[in-house]
């Protein structure tokens, strides 16, 4: 009887771990907003491929210029690696240099310090949107759309690092490709919702500047923002075009970004 009850249960597991494999490989995709951990657990393979892990070393690394999406291998990998855990880890560890950098400088009286942080997937996150879509590549109108909802996500240790960068004194310049005259309502009422609030100025992408590289447009601010005396202490971005080019500030701190590449 027990040996009957033991197979019975040996039967009864290896129908369930086939049932369970089975429905992780064929989990719909999650619905645009949908919290990341509610399809459990990542589908789509490469969750641990070494050649994925590779992949993403060297995109942080800026090794790997102009790709355009994420190789159909790894789309399992990223979908994994943004939704469970390790993205926010690393997140953190990068406001964790950052914020020990910031302490180390000593504000001026003048009010001259100051900081320059980006808006998409460095203080608001639109993995909601790139893993609704299979993180394939960019998709001008439709990413318009959910920028225009204004329902990103605020990145909790950005949030942080924001409100520590405020309460010592340093100014906080937000700057970012969006295009002014179709999200220039919705991007600061996403950020204030994110909280976000008390930056002291917001600087998005104008006519005039439509059509140029974000290195270029961004750069161009940067160099504004001196010529107006501000000396631009740390710079925080998902881009290596948001950290390089003119005035790009006394250190620079890459938050990583698997799911796209801005030139
Ligand atoms: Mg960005």
């Amino acid at each position: 009887m027990a040996r009957s009850m033991s197979a019975h249960c040996s039967k009864l597991t290896t129908t369930l771990v086939v049932f369970f494999l089975a429905w992780s490989n064929h989990v719909p995709e999650a619905a645009e907003g949908a919290p990341s951990w509610f399809w459990w657990p990542p589908s789509g393979g490469g969750g641990d491929d070494p050649n994925c892990l590779s992949w993403r070393v060297m995109v942080e690394a800026n090794n790997a210029k102009g790709w355009r999406t994420v190789p159909a291998p790894c789309v399992g990998y990223v979908r994994g690696y943004m939704a469970w855990g390790q993205y926010y880890r690393d997140v953190g560890s990068v406001v964790d240099q950052a914020a020990a950098y910031a302490a180390q400088v000593a504000p001026a009286d003048d009010g001259l310090d100051a900081w320059v942080l980006d808006v998409d997937d460095t203080c608001l996150s639109n993995q909601p949107y790139y893993q609704a879509k299979q993180f394939g590549p960019y998709d001008p109108a439709a990413f318009k759309m959910w920028a225009s909802r204004g329902i990103c996500p605020g990145i909790p240790a950005m949030q942080w690092l924001f409100q520590t960068l405020k309460g010592r004194g340093f100014r906080v310049f937000i700057v970012t490709g969006r295009d002014e005259e179709t999200l220039g309502s919705s991007t600061p009422a996403n950020l204030a919702a994110a909280g976000f609030s008390g930056y002291d100025r917001l600087v998005m992408r104008g006519s005039g500047s439509r059509g140029q590289s974000s290195m270029v447009f961004k750069s161009a601010v940067r160099t504004q923002l001196a010529a107006e005396g501000y000396r631009i202490r740390g710079n925080v971005g998902d881009q290596w075009s948001d950290l390089q080019g003119d005035c790009v500030g006394d250190r620079v701190f890459k938050v990583p970004n698997p799911m796209y590449f801005v030139p």
